[in-house]
């Protein structure tokens, strides 16, 4: 029996398995796929406090070797259900189950599709979701990236080092993401920026060739010839899994305020999967800390 359950190791998870060990609870982390979460495909992480430039790879092993060094125990297998049985919460994965007092939901998000027909069939043939980890592939050819938050312009900037020419096909005529990334990619000459423009096909049977794009303003339609399309649109959360025992808003983001608790003793929320305002990873070891003394508290008051 745990004490503490943490579902997802992205920075949120980490840092409430960090809290937890400190706070002499016995922790475990179950994530699918590995630790680091989304920021592992940040090429350079500018904004964390303390830290002026760190890759988003290196600071993710920071982060797991500090939690895993206190003691926590990270497992990757994937939650696929958790049922509430009042002062024990079982965990149940593809594998098995596990048992804990308290579970800490850190399922961050995943990354929006575009919703183009034969996108999925077309990922990994020309369709990427992370620059970082894709772009070697695309050398000196020509590639699209579809966005206008942070991640589209960090996005086109790692990829007007390595592409022949980036186009940046953003659906409005300003940026939501910061001047400054906007600022670095104009002085760029292999970028292309394309405003009040939406990608509307894939082109390409097996491979993708070209994206026929739109411009909302004026309805002109044109052929764009690119090899890679690299998707910058957002997240979306996924806890769908977790809403019998985790109340969910309308997005599907699990409903918490700035406590990280939800309506349910014991069970807490941190990070990129809660309804909130602001997602960064500063907010996300944030509500780490923030959850895990909650659920110290709760456990403490058993
Ligand atoms: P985001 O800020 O939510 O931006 C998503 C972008 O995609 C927006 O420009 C949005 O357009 C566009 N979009 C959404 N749905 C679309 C659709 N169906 N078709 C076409 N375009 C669509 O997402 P993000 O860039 O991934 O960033 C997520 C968070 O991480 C943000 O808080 C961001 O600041 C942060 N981040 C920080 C850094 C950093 O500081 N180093 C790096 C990356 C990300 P509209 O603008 O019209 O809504």
């Amino acid at each position: 029996m745990y004490d503490m359950i943490i579902i997802g190791a992205g920075p949120a998870g980490l840092s409430a398995a960090v809290y937890g060990q400190r706070g002499g609870k016995k922790t475990l982390i179950l994530d699918e796929k590995g630790y680091g979460g989304q920021i592992i495909n940040t090429p350079e992480v500018e904004n964390y406090p303390g830290i002026k430039s760190v890759s988003g790879f290196q600071l993710a092993s920071q982060m797991y070797e500090q939690a895993t060094e206190l003691g926590a125990e990270l497992v990757f297998e994937k939650a696929v259900q958790v049922i509430d049985e009042g002062r024990k919460k079982v965990v149940k994965t593809q594998n098995g189950q596990y048992e804990a007092k308290t579970v800490i939901f850190a399922t961050g998000a995943k990354n929006r599709p575009l919703g183009l027909e034969r996108e999925e069939q077309l990922t990994g043939a020309g369709i990427s979701y992370c620059a970082t980890c894709d772009g070697a592939f695309f050398r000196n050819k020509d590639v699209a990236v579809i966005g206008g938050g942070n991640t589209a312009l960090e996005d086109a900037e790692v990829l007007a080092g390595i592409a022949n020419k980036v186009y940046l096909i953003h659906r409005r005529d300003t940026f939501r993401g910061d001047t400054a990334n906007v600022k670095r990619l104009l002085s760029k000459d292999n970028v292309v920026i394309l405003l009040d423009t939406v990608p509307e096909e894939l082109m390409g049977e097996h491979r993708v060739t070209g994206l026929r794009v739109r411009n909302v303003k004026t309805g002109e339609e044109r052929q764009i010839e690119v090899s890679g399309v690299f998707v910058a649109i957002g997240q979306i959360p996924d806890n769908k899994a977790f809403e019998n025992v985790a109340a969910l808003d309308q997005s599907g983001y699990i409903k918490a305020d700035e406590s990280c608790m939800t309506e349910r003793p014991g069970i807490f929320t941190a990070g990129d999967c809660r309804t909130k305002k602001v997602r960064q990873l500063a907010t996300a070891a944030a509500d780490g800390a923030v959850a895990a003394l909650a659920a110290i508290e709760y456990m403490n008051g058993l």
